[in-house]
Formats: structure tokens, C-alpha cells, sequence
């Protein structure tokens, strides 16, 4: 029920009601309606300026929530990169080292991965830099985890080559203990017994009687069998794989032949004079990946005492 407004005339004595026009009821309306939403609006404003909204609130918790993921998921892809440096550590020191593969690199490991500046897509985001961050270490993840399987694929090839690759690998004396008298020159520098001049020795001189049998010290293949007066005389080269060749020189007779399969402890010639020679020895030189390495370190047959019968057996230089 509508108010009705009532006005006291002294005239009459007595209250009689307030007659107002209508347009003017409506007017002041109005204006009543239209100052309700003036303050409403103040209020709302001054509210929302210093306090949140519900929904400004719920945004703000799932925005806070999303940087919180994106930090966890930062630190575990961090984890995931430095896991798999270990992996390739030990792949290069251990896995590939038994097989005797090359290493591979830390510039191969970790190469073919670009800066920040591919991923300008993500430079307006919010949390730009960790999403660059996070990016940038996937893609190294993706990287060294390719590599790291082509690694293993390798090593794989060459743990199911281990039984070929233990016979071939030179590890046997190329005279027998019984027919060399002494070692008169070991790996190394040393004084030339032509020219009396400091020269690296690239082998083991084992002197011995002319003829006496001269062994492979590993399967291979013949790659050389030279007949010649000068240098190494006669001599025979063997391809064993794996990185591996010997060289047997100054010999008297040569048994075999460029192409021919030679096993470990097969005759492959006899022990001479031949070539730059003081008298009748065998030259004897490991080859690994194209450098010389001591063969003292490839004798595997010899029980400890030869060894040592053989290493203190040192003459003076001829
Ligand atoms: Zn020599």
C-alpha cells in the first residue's frame, strides 16, 4: 500500500492528504533512482579498487596455482637434463671406453640446440622466461636423448661383436718365450743404433735366432707383406678391426699374403735380418687408430714371472 502524505490545515483543523501530481511523483522518482545508482556505482568502484572480486580472486588463485606448476615442472625438467648428462658421462667413460669406441663429444652431445630467440612466441606470456626456460631445456632433453641412443645402438653392435673383438685385439707375444734371447729395444724415445742419435722407437725389438717363428697376435687380415732391403725390411701388416694393426719387421721369410685371414697364433713368417737391421731381431709395433702404442701393454700370455724375465731382460743398445 502506497504512503500517503498528509498536510494539517488550520483552517479546517484538521490533516488532509497531500495531493501530488503524478509527473512530478514520477520526477522525484526518478531522481531518487537515478542517485541509488550514482552511490551504488561509487560504492562498487571504491570496493573493487581495494578489494577483489570473486572471480578476480578465483583468477588470481589459478594464476598463482599455474606459476606454482610451471616452477615444479622447470625444476623436474632440470633434474630430467642433469640425469642425462650423468648417463652420457658414463656412457663416455665406461660403456663406450669397454668397447673401445670413440667419445662423442660434449659439443655433439649437447649441439643442434637453439637460444631464447626461438621461442620469441612466447615473450608477451606471462612468465615468459620460465616458459622460455623450460622450453629451451626440453629441447636439449630431446637432443641428448637421441644422441645418447644412437650411442647405445653402437655399443649394443659392439658388445655383440665382444667375442670377434677379443680375438682379434692383439694380445699375445708375436715370438715365443723360448726362442728371444732379450728385448734390445723397448717403446720410446731411445738412441738410434745407426746413427747414435736421440728417435722415437715405434715398436719392440725382440732379438732372437734367424728363423724362428713369428706369430699373429690377433685374427685379422693381411694389409701388407713386403719383400724389401730397406727399413723394415721385410715385413707384414695386419688389419685386426677395431682400431687395431701390428706390424712384424725385419723378417726372414714371409708366409702370407695381402687378403689372407690370419688367426691368433698363426706362423706369418720367421724371424731375420732383413732391412735397417743390426742383427737378426723382430720389430714388433701396435697400431691403434693410427698412432703407435707400446706393445709391452699386449702381452696377455705371459705369466708374471716372463714378464718380468722379459722387462728386466734389457741389453745395452746395439
Ligand atoms: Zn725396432
Amino acid at each position: 500500500m502506497a504512503k500517503r502524505k498528509f498536510r494539517y490545515n488550520p483552517q479546517t483543523l484538521s490533516f488532509e492528504p497531500i495531493k501530488v501530481p503524478v509527473l512530478k511523483k514520477f520526477t522525484n522518482l526518478t531522481i531518487q533512482f537515478g542517485l541509488s545508482l550514482i552511490v551504488a556505482a561509487i560504492v562498487f568502484f571504491s570496493y573493487t579498487y581495494f578489494f577483489d572480486t570473486p572471480k578476480e580472486k578465483i583468477l588470481k588463485r589459478d594464476n598463482t596455482e599455474a606459476l606454482v606448476k610451471f616452477e615444479l615442472l622447470a625444476r623436474q625438467v632440470e633434474e630430467s637434463n642433469k640425469l642425462l648428462s650423468e648417463i652420457q658421462s658414463r656412457d663416455n667413460k665406461i660403456y663406450r671406453a669397454i668397447f673401445d669406441a670413440d667419445t662423442i663429444s660434449t659439443s655433439l652431445r649437447t649441439g643442434g640446440i637453439g637460444g631464447a630467440t626461438h621461442y620469441e612466441e612466447f615473450d608477451n606470456f606471462s612468465y615468459s622466461e620460465l616458459l622460455i626456460d623450460i622450453a629451451t631445456k626440453l629441447d636439449q632433453i630431446t637432443w641428448k636423448t637421441y644422441i645418447q641412443s644412437k650411442s647405445f645402438d653402437e655399443v649394443i653392435g659392439l658388445a655383440k661383436n665382444k667375442e670377434k673383438m677379443i680375438v682379434s685385439i692383439p694380445a699375445i707375444q708375436p715370438i715365443s718365450v723360448k726362442d728371444f734371447g732379450r728385448i734390445s729395444g723397448y717403446f720410446g724415445n731411445r738412441t738410434d743404433p745407426f746413427t747414435k742419435q736421440k728417435r722415437f722407437h715405434h715398436g719392440v725389438d725382440f732379438t732372437g735366432t734367424t728363423g724362428s717363428p713369428i706369430y699373429a697376435t690377433g685374427n685379422g687380415t693381411v694389409i701388407s707383406a713386403k719383400h724389401s732391403f730397406f727399413g723394415y725390411g721385410n715385413f707384414v701388416l695386419v688389419d685386426h678391426g677395431f682400431g687395431y694393426k701390428t706390424r712384424y719387421a725385419h723378417l726372414n721369410s714371409v708366409a702370407v699374403k695381402p687378403g689372407d685371414t690370419i688367426t691368433r697364433g698363426q706362423i706369418i713368417g720367421t724371424l731375420g735380418n732383413s732391412g735397417r737391421s743390426t742383427g737378426p731381431h723382430l720389430h714388433y709395433e701396435v697400431i691403434h687408430r693410427n698412432r703407435v702404442i707400446d706393445p709391452l701393454n699386449y702381452f696377455n700370455d705371459m705369466t708374471t714371472e716372463e714378464y718380468e724375465r722379459m722387462v728386466s731382460n734389457v741389453a745395452p743398445m746395439d
